[in-house]
C-alpha cells in the first residue's frame, strides 16, 4: 500500500502535503442514506469531494478494499475544558495551559475520527480564536462551530461564566455580541443544569428571551442550541424555534412529541454522566444530582429514540471524567436505547452538517473532504469506528505518527501544569 511507504518517509502533519489526493479501490458509504458504492477512484482537492471513477491528477492512496465513511462529528463539546473532576477550575488556569488544552483536545478528537465539533461554551473567546486558526489552516484540528460564551439569566445555569442577559433586549444584544465575536452557533440556557448549583429542572431564559435570540441569530446566519432538561424548558425552546435541544434529561411524552414534529434536532449527551462517581474529586452536589438523574436520563433518551426523534450525536466532552474522543461511548448508549448501528452512524455523520451549517457528514460531490478509512462496515458494528486506519482532515491524510508525537508533547505540558486525565 502506497501510504505505508510514505508514513516512514514523511514527518509532517499530513502524509501528502499540498496536493490533490486520489483515493483508489475503496467502498464508500455515500449520500444521506450511506449507500454502499465500490469505486476505483475518488479525487479530493481543495477540501472538496469530487466525482467517483473519473480518474484525475493527484497523489494516489490505495485503500485496498477498505471502507470510506464520512468523518464523525461530536455536536456538543467543550474544548476549553479538560475533563477534570472540577472542570470549571480550568478557567482559572493560565492562558498558555488553556491554549495547549484546546490544541490537545483538537488532536484527541481527530485521533478518534472526529473531524467536526460544535463547541457549546467557554468563559471567553478562546475557542472562537482556535476555530479561526483551524479554519485558516494554521493549526491542525477538527472543523469547529463554536458558541463563545453561553447566554443565561441572572442566577441561571453557568451564570458565573456565561453572558448574563435578562429580558429580550439584553438577550438580543448578547446574541449580537457573540456572533460579532465569531460565534456560528449561539448557546442559550433554557433550564438549570446538573454540573452547576441548583435544580436542573428550573426554567432559564423565557419564551420572549429565547425568541429574541433565535430571531437575531437566524437573521445573522448563525444557529441556536438550547440547553434544556425539563419539559417546560424544552417546550419554550421549541416554540422559539431553536435548531437543537441539548440533553432533555427529563423530557415527557408531550415534549418528545413536539420535538418529533418540529425541525429541531435533539443532542442527548447521555454518556456525559457515565463516569460520575463519589470519592473521585467531583463536588458532592454534582455527584448527587448526576446519580439521581442518570437512570431517568437514559430512559428518556431511549424513549426519544423509540419515538423517532431526530438525533445528532454529542457527548458534552470536557466535563468531569468525560474526555474528548469518547463519541463511540455515546453511540453505544444509543444502541442500548434501541437505535440501530446504521442510525447511530447517521447520528454522528449525516445528521450533523445541517446543525453546524457546514457541508460535512456526507460523501457526495461538493461536500467537504472529511473522511475515515475503516477496515469493516460500521453500519453492521460500531466497533469498526474505534481505530480508523486513516483520518482525512480537510482533504488531507493525517500523519498518525505526527499526531501521536504532538499529543505526547501537549500532554507533557499539561501534566506539568494542568491535571489533565489521559484521553480515551
Ligand atoms: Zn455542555
Amino acid at each position: 500500500m502506497i501510504y505505508q511507504v510514505l508514513i516512514s518517509s514523511f514527518t509532517g502533519r499530513f502524509l501528502l502535503p499540498n496536493s490533490a489526493v486520489v483515493l483508489k479501490n475503496g467502498i464508500a458509504l455515500t449520500g444521506p442514506d450511506l449507500i454502499e458504492r465500490p469505486f476505483r477512484t475518488l479525487v479530493l482537492s481543495d477540501d472538496t469531494i469530487g466525482e467517483f471513477d473519473t480518474g484525475g491528477d493527484g497523489r494516489e492512496v490505495d485503500l485496498d478494499g477498505a471502507y470510506l465513511v464520512p468523518g464523525l462529528a461530536d455536536c456538543h463539546v467543550h474544548f476549553d475544558l479538560a475533563a477534570h473532576p472540577m472542570p470549571y477550575l480550568q478557567w482559572d488556569r493560565s492562558g498558555f495551559v488553556r491554549s495547549i488544552t484546546c490544541l490537545h483536545n483538537g488532536l484527541l478528537a481527530l485521533r478518534a475520527g472526529i473531524t467536526s465539533v460544535r463547541d457549546l461554551g467557554s468563559v471567553d473567546h478562546l475557542v472562537l480564536e482556535y476555530a479561526a486558526h483551524v479554519r485558516a489552516g494554521a493549526v491542525t484540528g477538527p472543523r469547529v462551530t463554536a458558541a463563545g460564551r453561553p447566554i443565561t439569566i441572572t442566577g441561571g445555569h453557568c451564570a458565573q461564566y456565561g453572558l448574563v442577559a435578562d429580558g429580550p433586549v439584553a438577550v438580543r444584544t448578547a446574541t449580537r455580541a457573540q456572533i460579532a465575536a465569531g460565534a456560528r452557533v449561539v448557546k442559550l440556557m433554557a433550564t438549570g443544569g446538573i454540573s452547576t448549583p441548583g435544580n436542573p429542572g428550573v426554567p432559564g431564559l423565557n419564551l420572549d428571551e429565547l425568541t429574541a435570540a433565535v430571531e437575531e441569530a437566524h437573521k445573522l446566519g448563525a444557529r441556536v442550541a438550547a440547553h434544556a432538561h425539563s419539559p417546560a424548558g424544552i417546550k419554550a425552546a421549541l416554540a422559539a424555534g431553536v435548531d437543537t435541544i441539548e440533553h432533555a434529561a427529563f423530557a415527557d411524552d408531550e415534549a418528545l412529541d413536539l420535538l418529533k414534529t418540529s425541525d429541531t434536532t435533539l443532542v442527548p449527551t447521555v454518556s456525559a454522566l457515565n463516569n460520575i462517581a463519589a470519592g473521585v474529586g467531583i463536588p458532592a452536589d454534582t455527584v448527587e444530582k448526576s446519580l439521581a438523574a442518570r437512570e431517568t436520563y437514559r430512559a428518556n433518551t431511549a424513549r426519544a429514540i423509540g419515538a423517532g426523534v431526530r438525533i445528532a450525536a454529542g457527548t458534552d466532552a470536557g466535563t468531569a471524567f468525560n474526555p474528548i474522543g469518547g463519541l463511540l461511548d455515546e453511540l453505544e448508549m444509543y444502541r442500548t436505547g434501541g437505535m440501530s448501528a446504521y442510525e447511530a452512524v447517521r447520528s454522528a455523520t449525516v445528521r450533523t452538517g445541517p446543525i453546524m451549517g457546514t457541508q460535512t457528514g456526507v460523501i457526495a460531490p461538493g461536500y467537504r473532504a472529511d473522511l475515515l478509512v475503516l477496515g469493516e462496515d460500521p453500519r453492521e458494528d460500531l466497533a469498526a469506528l474505534r481505530e480508523p486506519r486513516q483520518v482525512i482532515n480537510r482533504g488531507r491524510v493525517l500523519n498518525r505518527a505526527w499526531l501521536d508525537e504532538t499529543l505526547e508533547e501537549y500532554a507533557r505540558v499539561l501534566a506539568s501544569g494542568g491535571d489533565v486525565p489521559a484521553g480515551r
